[in-house]
């Protein structure tokens, strides 16, 4: 495989009809797969994708959003979901810590903090869970996938104070010098189709060390150019590697390896 798809969404109800054929194409275009889960049925669901194809590792984790009442995103959990997304789930460690041996688990998360879209008594709630999970990162000696959202502050002091293990910041969307504290804490940073359509994080695609930079598509979400309109798909994550080396002026084959190698790298993909 050429290529990987650090955070992608193929356990979503968006998928329901078509996830075969959507693995497949990215098979066909040379890349391997992160299917994060952001609670326990789709992180349930991750690892069974991750077990049945071998270009499909899992990442099983609790969403911020999902530890309190939260949007309801029919792409993720279909009509059927907003049961759940009206109360929440509490991190329940003995289930997660179970799913999180599997040998197919590259990572722990999407967990984090997102101040976004929540109201202020949900911090607690969201830095409570995002602290468990380090810890059961931190137990297993996996990386961490980690979903901040207008709180980079509050999750750099989590990370500093809990994790023992390293890990990527998903849809990096800070500043050059909020990156360069990550980086020197030794997160990695992944971009999505967003930098195909817009120059806010140039800078910070440009600046930050190759050895340091991950390619996702978050699938279904953020399409990039020229499939705006589609939904998204693994297989796109070609044009997001294509973007990192527009940006950064450098030989797109040069930047497919070596954001290949980052990925071996930071999820040991070849341990699993
Ligand atoms: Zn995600």
């Amino acid at each position: 495989m050429k290529y990987f798809d650090a955070h992608t969404h193929t356990n979503f109800v968006a998928y329901k009809d078509d996830c075969e054929e959507v693995i497949g194409r990215a098979k066909e275009a040379g890349v391997a797969i992160n299917v994060v889960g952001t609670q326990k049925d789709t992180s349930a669901a991750a690892i069974e994708l991750a077990k049945k194809y071998d270009h499909v590792f899992a990442t099983i984790g609790l969403h911020p959003v999902h530890t309190s009442k939260s949007y309801h995103d029919v792409n993720e959990l279909g009509e059927g979901g907003k049961e759940f997304t009206s109360r929440g789930e509490v991190f329940d460690m003995a289930v997660y810590e179970r799913m999180g041996e599997h040998p197919r688990v590259i990572a722990i998360g999407e967990c984090g903090l997102d101040y976004y879209r929540t109201e202020a008594d949900t911090k607690e709630l969201q830095k409570k869970a995002f602290i468990e999970q380090i810890e059961l990162a931190n137990r297993l000696g996996k990386p961490l996938m980690l979903h901040i959202r207008n709180s980079y502050e509050d999750a750099l002091e989590i990370i500093k104070a809990h994790a023992k293990v390293k890990g990527n910041v998903h849809f990096f969307a800070g500043d050059w010098n909020t990156a360069k504290r990550f980086l020197e804490f030794g997160f990695a940073l992944s971009f999505t189709g967003v930098i195909t359509f817009t120059h806010d994080y140039d800078d910070v695609v440009r600046n930050a060390p190759l050895n340091m930079l991950l390619s996702e598509t978050d699938a279904p979400y953020v399409t990039p150019v020229p499939y705006r309109g589609k939904r998204n798909e693994p297989a796109y994550v070609t044009e997001v590697v294509r973007a990192i080396a527009k940006i950064r002026g450098e030989d797109n084959e040069a930047v497919a390896v070596q954001l290949m190698e980052n990925a071996r790298r930071v999820f040991s993909l070849s341990a699993h």
